[in-house]
């Protein structure tokens, strides 16, 4: 794998949280496989003000309000994740700024004791208003969806979206105190194939970072197969034009960064087809509606909704979490032909 590239510079970063030393008390959450979770990604609507073409259906059947975690039970899941030695939570959606009271949730995640890292993934839209209360509340680095520079193509992906709206939700993410605010782009052949070097430039010239992602098979949505490229490609298209040097920077997750001389961005490449780095997976979905999805790639699942309104109590809800580790597979089966979809749920529902 990458053979055709040169050694990787090494950065004190290099290290996955997987093999980082157990937190104090030992606490770890281990999969059968041996695999270390230290890594949640908790999505708490399933709601979009977008409709982006490669994540949702144009016509849109929500979960009923009690179908979906309150926000006391998002908080409470979290706490158990964070007391069983998760150090990093994401926070997703569909589009979390759009749950209402969702600051209410992001400040008191923001105060757990243990969790290092709290970070968010949005589509921009409103971010102008939020930027300020989620750096207060600690979040401390936000990723952005932008898949083109131009309005009208903004409009057409995502089907309602502004595209001003988007920029200036990321000038008021680094006005608020951001750094390395990072944008992902879906890459998709005839569609927004023609902007990668662009969407670098914007990336270069914003002092922000950016990922590249293969398009996955959830959902059933637009012929996949049409518009898939792979990173290689892409890469290989980027380093015509920027000198790319790779880096061993690592999230455990399927992210490869490369950086360019001379500034601080990283250029990320989100490869769950072409390259497959299961092996060293750190990470657990839940979605809004309180499932744990061991695997993004896959359709197995457990039931949080049911134990939390149980009134079994925390216990009851690290030993469902610690036996969900028992189904964690060793890897996703998505492949290259993406006629049908390998996952039933839209990317909506378990936050990407
Ligand atoms: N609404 C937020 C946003 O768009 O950033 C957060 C949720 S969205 C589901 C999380 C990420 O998943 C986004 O970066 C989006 O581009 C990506 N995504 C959605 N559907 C995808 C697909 N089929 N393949 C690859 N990435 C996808
Ligand atoms: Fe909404 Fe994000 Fe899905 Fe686009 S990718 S429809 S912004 S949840």
């Amino acid at each position: 794998m990458h053979d055709d590239i040169p050694r990787p510079e090494s950065t004190p970063e290099a290290a996955p949280d997987c093999q980082r030393p157990l937190p104090a008390g030992g606490k770890a959450l281990l999969d059968r496989h041996g695999r270390r979770i230290t890594y949640l990604r908790l999505s708490i609507t399933d709601r979009c003000d977008f409709r982006c073409t490669y994540c949702m259906a144009e016509e849109m059947t929500f979960l009923p309000r009690e179908a979906v975690m309150n926000l006391e039970e998002c908080l409470r899941v979290a706490r158990v994740f964070v007391d069983l030695g998760v150090s990093k939570l994401r926070i997703t959606g569909g589009e979390p700024l759009v749950r209402k009271n969702a600051l209410w949730l992001i400040e008191r995640l923001g105060a757990l004791p243990g969790l290092d890292n709290l970070v968010l993934t949005t589509n921009g839209s409103q971010l102008d208003r939020f930027a300020r209360p989620l750096f207060a509340a600690g979040v401390r680095r936000i990723n952005i969806s932008l898949d083109t520079l131009k309005p009208e193509r903004f409009h057409r992906i995502t089907r309602i979206g502004d595209m001003r709206k988007v920029l200036a939700g990321i000038a008021a993410a680094r006005a608020a105190g951001f750094r390395r605010t990072k944008l992902n782009v879906v890459m998709m052949r005839g569609v927004n194939d023609d902007e990668f070097v662009d969407l670098v430039q914007y990336a270069l010239d914003n002092e922000l970072d950016i990922s590249f992602i293969e398009e996955m098979p959830v959902g059933d949505i637009h012929d996949r197969n049409q518009v898939y490229i792979a990173t290689d490609e892409t890469r290989a298209r980027l380093a015509e034009r920027f000198a790319l040097m790779p880096s061993t920077e690592n999230s455990g997750g399927p992210a490869r960064y490369w950086r360019i001389p001379g500034s601080a961005t990283r250029v990320g490449f989100i490869a769950p087809h072409s390259h497959n780095f299961c092996d060293s997976c750190n990470r657990v979905r839940v979605t809004a509606r309180g499932e744990l999805y061991p695997c993004l790639g896959q359709n197995d699942a457990v039931n949080l909704l049911d134990v939390l309104r149980a009134g079994g109590g925390d216990d009851a809800l690290r030993q469902t979490i610690i036996d969900s580790m028992g189904i964690k597979p060793l890897g996703h089966d998505f492949t290259q032909q993406m006629a049908a979809p390998q996952v039933v749920r839209f990317m909506s529902m378990t936050g990407g």
